[in-house]
């Protein structure tokens, strides 16, 4: 029923691609991360998600407006056309039923529940457990094979609890411009950066965003999700006694910052790990992350109680942890072929 093809994921029976990195004629996305959204002839998405989609197509069109500059496997943005699922409305595609459910990760993520007569499947995607300021709550369905990233899977990531991360981010922000320096955080400027927005906004501290950021923030006001007030980043107008919220690809830092006092700090699950301040080059760097840490990853498995776990996106070793607590485990690889039922 199952197959890869290459590292895409290609349902059979239903003639359904997933997250696929290159143009098909129809691809469920599970969410707006550019490494799981692609333009496809059709793309089956949450209405948040197909949001995203269309403010990330347009501006990759606005960058290369000649098809002659897209990737050769790429369409241009007209084409793509959306079907849009509501979270948990399902619907029947021959011999199968189909729901999304929120995946917690970022704003209209979805996970993906395939049932038929021979049992149950979810495809997870990037997901969390977490609560989030600016994201719908995730949630576990029962199922009979479960297909789960595994970013952070291993025992030693386990992320402080949210509020903590949250405090210590506000503690420092504060610090910063008590003694005259412009605090950075660096955040993806889909996901990250908006909840970094909710923390940092929410107690009050004065936000600049990069202009990436800002342009989806706006997605997230459209969707309905609560931000505080916040500014894009212009050389001319920026204000030094503001919070700057940077993605972390533009580390070339902004004009406006040459010659100021500057502490950066970074946003990732990565900062767990001893020397990753040194990696990212910043002062600081906080556990704020979108994807679930191991305990999240093992709760998830728990409540989902499925016969079968196959683990992507993430450590292998994660496979053997699991056998040893009695799970039955195994990691995709490449061009596998999947019979799931
Ligand atoms: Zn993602």
């Amino acid at each position: 029923m199952f197959s890869l093809a290459g590292k895409s994921l290609y349902v059979e029976a239903l003639d359904l691609w997933i997250d696929s990195m290159s143009s098909r004629e129809r691809c469920y996305v599970s969410h707006g991360h550019s490494d799981h959204a692609r333009p496809h002839r059709t793309v089956v998405a949450t209405p948040n998600t197909a949001r995203i989609c269309r403010s990330r197509f347009a501006r990759r069109a606005e960058r290369a407006p000649q098809l002659s500059l897209l990737a050769r496997d790429e369409r241009p943005r007209d084409e793509v056309r959306f079907e849009e699922r509501a979270f948990n409305e399902p619907w029947t595609e021959g011999e199968h039923r189909l729901t999304l459910f929120s995946a917690g990760h970022v704003l209209g993520s979805s996970q993906l529940l395939i049932e038929g007569a021979a049992g149950s499947f979810v495809y997870t995607g990037d997901f969390k457990l977490a609560p989030s300021l600016t994201v719908e709550p995730p949630e576990v369905k029962r199922c009979d094979v479960v297909l789960m990233e595994c970013t952070y899977g291993r025992p030693q990531y386990a992320f402080p609890p949210r509020e903590e991360v949250a405090g210590e981010m506000i503690a420092f922000a504060r610090d910063c411009l008590e003694h005259d320096a412009v605090p950075v955080f660096f955040a993806y400027s889909l996901g990250k950066a908006q909840e970094a927005m909710a923390i940092l906004g929410g107690a009050g501290l004065p936000l600049t965003v990069h202009g990436a950021v800002d342009t989806l923030a706006h997605v997230y006001l459209e969707a309905g999700v609560a931000l505080p007030p916040f500014a894009r980043y212009h050389a001319e107008t920026f204000d030094p006694a503001s919070v700057l919220i940077w993605p972390p690809g533009g580390k070339a830092l902004p004009k406006a910052l040459r010659g100021r006092n500057v502490r950066t700090a970074i946003l990732t699950g990565w900062s767990l790990d001893r020397g990753a301040f040194f990696r990212y080059g910043t002062e600081r760097g906080f556990a704020l992350s979108d994807h679930a840490d191991y305990p999240a990853l093992l709760e998830y498995i728990e409540r989902a109680q499925p016969k079968n776990v196959i683990l992507n996106h993430g450590w292998r070793d994660f496979t053997h942890r699991l056998r040893a607590l009695g799970i039955n485990a195994e990691y995709l690889e490449p061009n596998a072929q999947l019979s799931l039922f």
